[in-house]
């Protein structure tokens, strides 16, 4: 469990907001004993954690949020499709050689397979090793051999959150997902990959939300 840490204080300003809201800093300062310059950082951070709504005028009111909502709500804001990265993509006759080469020079740990265009196997660097132990000629075999096929392939679509996504990613124990449209030609429904995310794409997040 993480565990996210208000100070004893800010706890404190919190209890006094949620007892009399509307209250105002001055009454708030008054029952710590301490000056408004003093409380004025808490203050900051509680209103723009979104834990606290400000009035002017009026004073402070409890948003009904703790810092687990705050982050929640942060996380569950942002779309799949606003953090996602270039997918890379072979066809199924593609050999197992050359998609090893592949995933070297394009330097991704996970590459998705197309056969018409439209998404049809996943591999990763277990498959080619799993490929490698199992003494196959890997100049001859097409990584439609070795790939796991659709439909297990667990996808993300552009407008689900990326806290969805990282649940899937967790629960299927994979290291990344392929962002896809579906496509209906009449007869099936098939899935065009537009793009990849992965556990590095929800690491970065992570960072960049901790630096704001
Ligand atoms: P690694 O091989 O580096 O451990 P993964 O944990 O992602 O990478 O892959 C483990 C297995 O899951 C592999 O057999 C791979 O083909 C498969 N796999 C990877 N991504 C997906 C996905 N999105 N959906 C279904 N299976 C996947």
């Amino acid at each position: 469990m993480i565990n996210i840490q208000l100070s004893d204080r800010q706890e404190k300003i919190i209890e006094i907001v949620k007892e009399k809201e509307p209250v105002t800093s001055e009454e708030i300062a008054k029952r710590l004993k301490l000056t408004r310059a003093t409380l004025r950082p808490d203050l900051a951070i509680l209103t723009m954690a979104g834990i606290l709504d400000a009035r002017p005028k009026v004073g402070y009111f409890y948003s009904g949020k703790n810092m687990f909502n705050v982050i929640y709500d942060q996380i569950n804001d942002i779309k799949v499709s606003k953090v996602k990265s270039v997918p890379v993509i072979v066809n199924e006759e593609t050999t197992v050689y050359d998609a090893i080469v592949t995933m070297f020079l394009e330097d991704v740990g996970t590459i998705f397979v197309v056969s018409d265009g439209l998404l049809s196997g996943v591999i990763s660097r277990k498959d080619f090793l799993k490929s490698a132990i199992g003494g196959i000629d890997i100049n001859k075999v097409p990584v439609g051999i070795i790939m796991t096929r659709m439909p297990n392939i667990v996808m993300a679509s552009p407008e689900e959150s990326i806290l969805d996504a990282a649940v899937k990613i967790m629960d299927h124990e994979v290291d990344s997902l392929p962002i896809v449209e579906e496509v209906d030609n009449g007869k099936e429904v098939g899935y065009k990959v537009i793009g990849r995310i992965s556990k590095t794409n929800i690491t970065r997040i992570f960072v960049d939300l901790g630096k704001e």
